[in-house]
């Protein structure tokens, strides 16, 4: 087993994310879109998080050196936003939910969204900052 630097405490978080997205059909229900807006942007925060404690954890561990810690970091950040394409937050600044592949104008990756949307998901809800 690789890394170990924080007791493998990282893992409760992807846990977090997985129970918060249990309950993601529950809180579209139930509360306002501002809610749900919230909710969806929390789990995505996380995801984040995750991400980040999970290389730095085997930077510190020695499993990785700097290089190969940037690189699995740009790869897995990359991975997070094209998994995205069942983001179904309201349409906010230049983003919108749909079904066409587009780039974004912001962080120039690849996403998925409405045919005219300009910029993803996590940017206009700033997951990213
Ligand atoms: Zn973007």
């Amino acid at each position: 087993m690789s890394g170990g630097t924080f007791e493998y405490e990282q893992y409760y978080i992807q846990t977090l994310i997985e129970e918060m997205q249990e309950q993601s059909e529950w809180v579209k229900d139930n509360y306002s879109i501002d809610i749900y807006t919230n909710h969806i942007t929390t789990i995505n925060k996380l995801k984040h998080v995750y991400i980040h404690v999970q290389r730095l954890d085997w930077l510190f561990a020695g499993d990785d050196d700097e290089e190969s810690y940037k690189k699995r970091l740009n790869t897995e950040l990359k991975m997070l936003r094209i998994k995205m394409p069942d983001d179904t937050r309201p349409h906010k600044d230049g983003w919108a939910p749909g079904n066409y592949t587009n780039n974004c104008h912001t962080c120039f990756e690849e996403f998925v969204g409405d045919k005219r949307a300009v910029t993803c998901a996590p940017c206009a809800y700033g997951d990213n900052t």
